[in-house]
């Protein structure tokens, strides 16, 4: 027996709707926010992301699936979504149209991680970019794109934090001032935090382990160092927020993971589902075009782990769209009443009517219980009483209650009873 690979998943076909709901939700909220969906490649060059997201994150150091193809050639599977994106806005010169370009994208996400609940090797990730704007509105309504999604899932329990890491002027000023905090600290941090500081400090506000964390608990905060173009747009953020009635805290622990960031950086964070609680993170990365190659262009977004919301909607109770059920199932009693099942389930189907029939010979009495069991909307009874006058009998399994159809009414009755009255 071969097993499934380490930190994967498998959606099985009872599961599968929840998945459904929530990819139709996303794609509909993309809808009314002007954002088209992009669809790039799952593996890239892995040059792309060593630009990209930056050699100093734990996604490039620790966590890639890099490997040779057979033309020596070194490719990655994405281990995000962002970079990807990014190149394809450059190489189809999207930004040669009208701008904003807003796009949005469904992937699977490759990480070589440490598997445990809510954190996985492949993941999936729903996630936005607004490319060709520099205004904190196009923060603003990024962040309420998210914001929408989770209102429409009803999840109420979710935190946004905040905050703005400024750009590459003003970070200077604020990397100094960290590292002049943390240098007598060193001997009490993990290796990883000691390459960091020298090459990336910031980093060390995402570290996860507790020595670190204490450490930089009272470290200096990025929003008190940030130039003046940084701050009014920090400004801006908060106040277009609050002008939307959407609660929020400035965090100035939140830095994200990724070195594409400056200015806004955002999480929306549950404390339900243990560690893994943030959901969805995001941000503005002003200089990732430039850096993977494009003229600079300002943009901002989010990633949203869907196996993550998952667990949060699991963990509120809340329901997670409607598993399938068939609107008829038909039980033929006897030999002759077979061909009318299948021919009456192909009429059915021709008018969109989801129809199903016995195909493994069931008794009677089964076939009742099975339909039952795949909890049928309607059952459709043909025995020799209905054979000789033409008709089906056609039972409601909610109410019990049963009818008498005339087979050549039958779509009108299912649409009328099964439809306009729910
Ligand atoms: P974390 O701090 O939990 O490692 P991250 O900063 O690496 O998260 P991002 O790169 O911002 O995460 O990815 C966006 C979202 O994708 C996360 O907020 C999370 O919901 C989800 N996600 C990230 N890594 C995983 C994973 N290994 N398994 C499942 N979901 C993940
Ligand atoms: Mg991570």
């Amino acid at each position: 027996m071969i097993n499934i690979p380490k930190g994967t998943k498998d959606v099985l076909p009872f599961d599968s709707y929840k998945w459904h709901y929530i990819e139709n939700t996303v794609r509909d909220v993309a809808r009314i926010f002007g954002a088209c969906e992009v669809r790039t490649p799952t593996f890239e060059h892995t040059e792309l992301f060593l630009r990209g997201v930056g050699d100093t994150t734990d996604i490039v150091n620790k966590e890639m699936y890099t490997f040779e193809d057979k033309g020596n050639r070194s490719i990655t599977l994405k281990p995000e979504g962002t970079a990807g994106v990014a190149r394809a806005f450059i190489e189809n010169s999207l930004f040669n149209a009208p701008q904003p370009t807003k796009m949005y994208y469904i992937t699977p996400v490759f990480r070589y991680e440490r598997p445990q609940a809510g954190r996985l090797r492949e993941h999936h990730q729903f996630g936005v970019e607004f490319f060709g704007s520099s205004s904190p509105q196009a923060d603003v309504e990024v962040i309420s794109l998210a914001k929408t999604i989770f209102d429409r899932l009803g999840v109420k329990e979710l935190s946004l934090n905040i905050n703005s890491i400024g750009c590459k002027s003003c970070r200077k000023d604020y990397n100094n001032a960290l590292k002049d905090y943390l240098r007598a600290k060193l001997d009490g941090m993990c290796n990883t935090c000691k390459e960091r500081f020298e090459k990336n400090p910031l980093r060390i506000l995402d570290c996860k382990e507790e020595g670190c964390k204490a450490i930089v608990k009272n470290a200096p905060n990025t929003v008190d160092y940030l130039c003046d173009g940084c701050k009014a747009h920090h400004e801006s953020v908060c106040k277009g927020l609050t002008s939307i009635g959407m609660d929020f805290e400035v965090n100035p622990r939140i830095v994200r993971g990724l070195d594409y960031y400056t200015r806004t950086v955002f999480e929306f964070i549950s404390t339900g589902i243990g560690a893994q609680g943030t959901v969805c993170g995001g941000g503005r990365y002003n200089d990732l075009v430039e850096q993977v190659g494009g003229k600079p262009t300002a943009a901002v977004g989010f990633g949203m782990g869907i196996e993550r919301l998952i667990l949060l909607l699991e963990s509120l109770g809340l329901k997670i769209g409607e598993p399938y059920s068939p609107d008829v199932y038909i039980a033929p009693m006897c030999e002759d009443a077979k061909e009318i099942a299948l021919k009456l389930a192909n009429e059915l189907r021709k008018n969109g009517i989801s129809a199903e029939f016995d195909v493994m010979d069931r008794s009677f009495k089964a076939q009742m219980k099975y339909a039952d069991k795949l909890m049928a909307y309607f059952v459709i009874i043909i025995g020799e009483d209905e054979l000789k006058a033409d008709k089906v009998a056609i039972k409601n399994m909610k109410t019990g209650e049963q009818e008498s159809v005339d087979k050549n009414r039958l779509v009108e009755y299912i649409q009328i009873k099964r439809y306009r009255q729910e």
